[in-house]
């Protein structure tokens, strides 16, 4: 029965790290958690890959660096997303129609607004070159916002804005109008918060757990789910082992997918099916017992059955919910309202 319902979801990823910049190619043979061959294998139909870049010093230098890496990704994942049976998608309809043709689909978007430096015509650059989101931060604070967990190679004070900085609210504005969402996790609760206030659109965190469940920095907590669900926003649930569980006698975290719909259940619990979804965090730590890679993407599928979720649920937690706020922010984007 739930390989019946795998088959017909339609099985979005939202979070998708690739390598860099070795440049492994997703056509080939890879080794990646995630590339063209284990997602047909998986029944992944469609992914979002990542143009990741590290938080640096915040100088002009730095973040000539950062904007020039993004975009080089951006334009790798688009070189090679082509082939057979595959397209690239930026719009809410085309990827409804790459799915009811029964093709794979490619989205692309930026980890960290340190890509873009002060520069807000980036923004639309990487729209135009398919992005459909912008991580605020990534680990360490940027001219954008205050981050979740300071950069892991030098110390940095608890804040740097108190949230979003004036340059952040002008990114999230420009987003607003170009349709591109706004991507909360790694943001601090204050960002995060405040990036909520600030948005025309909903927000989503496309890779982020329950802090109820597990203390963790990177997660969200009981107010900020209430937040989310507020602003018809979303939180989708990832299969990162330090987010998912405390750690063990050897300081390592082990999961597997059965935590993952156990943080499911809570953020359900708490504010609807309807501001949930899933994703792996594949190939940038992400990765349980039973679902490794996307070669494995049935056996989430399996264990959400299981849980009790119907086809119905099924749908809605692996895309359904985000086509409706990605929808959303496309028709804030058209109406400039
Ligand atoms: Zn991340």
């Amino acid at each position: 029965m739930h390989a019946e319902i795998h088959a017909e979801t339609l099985t979005l990823d939202t979070h998708v790290d690739i390598p860099w910049p070795e440049m492994i190619d997703p056509r080939g043979v890879t080794g990646r958690n995630v590339d063209f061959a284990r997602m047909k294998a998986g029944g992944l139909k469609a992914v979002v890959f990542i143009a990741y870049t590290p938080q640096g010093p915040r100088t002009p230098e730095d973040h000539a660096e950062a904007g020039a890496r993004a975009e080089a990704m951006l334009r790798h994942i688009r070189d090679t997303a082509h082939g057979e049976g595959r397209r690239i998608v930026t719009r809410v309809a085309e990827l409804e129609a790459a799915h009811a043709e029964g093709a794979t689909s490619v989205l692309l978007a930026v980890e960290n607004g340190n890509a873009m430096g002060h520069d807000l015509s980036r923004l639309a650059l990487w729209r135009g070159l398919g992005a459909i989101y912008l991580t605020l931060t990534h680990d360490g604070h940027n001219d954008l916002a205050d981050a979740a967990r300071p950069r892991r190679d030098r110390p940095e004070p608890a804040t740097l804005h108190g949230g979003l900085s004036a340059l952040g609210r002008r990114a999230v504005e420009e987003m607003n109008r170009l349709g591109m969402l706004v991507d909360v996790s790694h943001a601090s609760k204050a960002s995060m918060m405040q990036a909520v206030e600030a948005s025309r659109a909903p927000i989503v965190a496309t890779h982020a757990c329950c802090a109820a469940l597990r203390a963790h920095p990177r997660n969200l907590d009981d107010e900020q789910l209430d937040a989310l669900r507020n602003s018809d926003g979303l939180i989708q649930i990832t299969a990162v082992p330090a987010f998912l569980r405390d750690p063990g006698p050897g300081g390592n975290s082990t999961a597997t997918v059965d935590d993952i719909a156990d943080h499911v259940d809570h953020a359900v619990r708490r504010i609807g099916i309807a501001h949930v979804g899933l994703s792996s965090d594949f190939d940038g730590g992400g990765g349980v017992t039973g679902w490794m890679h996307a070669g494995e993407t049935g056996a989430l599928t399996e264990a959400l059955h299981r849980r009790g979720y119907d086809r119905e649920a099924i749908g809605l937690l692996w895309a359904g919910n985000f086509l409706r706020v990605w929808r959303r922010a496309e028709r804030v984007a058209a109406e400039g309202f």
